[in-house]
């Protein structure tokens, strides 16, 4: 099912009324950073004079819904790109102007207060409210932070907690198993193609986030 505005959780527990939890990916989903994602990453190609063989659309594409690792090893082949920087260094330097863009805007900007009201309710209503991303710990939390957010989740699953990543489902079982819940107790929330794929392999239900 796709979502183009974000749902009242009124509406949700109508529709399931087995709901104990709401699942959400972060990028994309909770946040509206696949964007500033990409300005990130073409950041990087100024700063060090990388020639992208793509326009930055076809760029945003290339980066949208995938782990910055992969995106690696797609640009270390780039002109330019820097041949002694490892994966770790490509990630560093994105992480480090991701969240940079993001200091020097409003929140509302990335993070919609539509957003924040269905935490808010769930909350309330004692659902559980889990966050399942493939971006590293160190982001994640920083992300979190800047959004005011934080305390709404638990558990935190980052691409760190994980021997396997999206579209593997081995992040959304994870929280399942920590969490207690049953598959048909939970809604998860996703943007990309590869999140949608590992929330399905999970069992629980799922909804294409398209309203960011
Ligand atoms: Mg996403």
């Amino acid at each position: 099912m796709n979502l183009t505005t974000v749902p009242q959780l009124s509406v949700l527990k109508a529709g399931y009324p087995d709901l104990k939890a709401l699942f959400f990916d972060m990028d994309g989903t909770l946040l509206d950073t696949e964007k500033y994602h990409t300005q990130a990453f073409l950041k990087i190609g100024k700063d060090y004079g990388i020639i992208p063989p793509h326009s930055p659309e076809v760029i945003h594409g290339l980066l949208v819904g995938r782990a910055d690792h992969l995106v690696f090893e797609v640009v270390k082949h780039w002109k330019g790109f820097p041949t002694e920087w490892t994966a770790r260094d490509f990630v560093n330097e994105k992480n480090k102007n991701l969240l940079g863009i993001l200091k020097s805007i409003p929140r509302e900007k990335f993070l919609p207060e539509i957003v924040v009201q269905l935490l808010k309710d769930a909350k309330s209503e004692k659902l559980t409210i889990a966050l399942v991303t493939s971006s590293e710990k160190v982001v994640t939390e920083e992300l979190l932070r800047m959004g005011g957010i934080r305390d709404f989740f638990n558990p935190v699953i980052t691409r760190d907690d994980c021997p396997a990543h999206k579209p593997d489902p081995w992040p959304y079982k994870k929280a399942l198993e920590l969490t207690g819940h049953s598959p048909h107790e939970v809604i998860i929330f996703e943007d990309s193609d590869v999140g949608i794929t590992a929330a399905m392999g999970s069992g629980a239900h799922v909804m294409r986030a398209v309203w960011h």
